[in-house]
């Protein structure tokens, strides 16, 4: 494949230049994810990493397709088609490097297990947890405590669990890590089977909506009634975030 960028700021490393240097004639072997972060594994180890930030999203097209606003970059494959990175917003970013050292330059933080990972068990969770003095919610969000949970399953997994997002971390009980390590697991599954949250501008890989917002319990419905209660749903910020929840259903 081959790269052009449209706006090079959107790669934050190597420089963008290098970036297309190294990019050239390399083949994608895999595409994974690591918490937020979408690792396309190219030859030699070498990594595309994408963070699509609030607005991004990547796809893959056929060249015929007209390009559309706010496309920063595009990489031409030998098949013929196209993986386009388009971000309104500005806020994702492109890296290339092995993931050494993109650890080591601090370019990619060392990210917590995966909610998802079978091996993250409750007990792991409850550890995790037990020695943090702030916000539940904002461990939630702490990628190094725990990766891939954003604002909209930190909060609608507490609602599930019947945890307050404004707990003390290390107060909760075995029994209470229990109750969110599952609600966690099931609230990012049910995301990931229907696509990904359709808030916003979300698209899947093939342009397509998500088809999750339905279904979402407490997030985004701040002041309208809670599904359990009927109590309208409280709003405050943690972490620097807007944060949903319910006053009677919630401890
Ligand atoms: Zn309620």
């Amino acid at each position: 494949m081959r790269c052009e960028l449209a706006f090079p700021t959107i790669v934050r490393h190597p420089e963008p230049e290098q970036f297309i240097d190294a990019v050239a004639g390399m083949r994608i072997e895999s595409v994974g994810r690591r918490g937020k972060y979408i690792l396309v594994g190219l030859d030699g180890d070498l990594l595309l990493v994408v963070h699509l930030g609030m607005t991004g999203q990547l796809r893959l097209v056929d060249a015929a397709k007209p390009l559309e606003k706010h496309t920063h970059a595009v990489f031409f494959l030998d098949d013929g088609r196209q993986l386009r990175y388009r971000d309104p917003r500005r806020f994702g970013r492109l890296l290339l490097g092995t993931e050494d050292a993109l650890l080591s330059s601090k370019k990619m933080p060392r990210l917590g297990p995966e909610p998802i990972d079978p091996e993250f068990v409750a007990g792991e969770l409850y550890r995790r947890l037990r020695k943090r003095r702030t916000a539940v919610k904002a461990v939630l969000l702490d990628q190094g405590a725990i990766a891939g949970v954003g604002n909209i399953y930190a909060d609608e997994s507490l609602h599930r669990a019947r945890l307050r997002p404004d707990r003390i971390a290390g107060t909760l009980s075995p029994k209470s890590a229990r109750r969110l390590h599952e609600s966690l697991r099931d609230s990012l599954r049910t995301a990931i089977a229907n696509r990904g949250s359709s808030v916003d501008t979300y698209r899947d890989a093939w342009g397509e909506v998500g088809g999750q917002q339905e279904k979402l319990l407490v997030y985004g419905r701040g002041g309208e009634p809670c599904f359990t209660c009927g109590r309208p749903l409280s709003v405050m910020r943690i972490a620097g975030r807007t944060t949903v929840f319910c006053r009677r259903c919630q401890h």
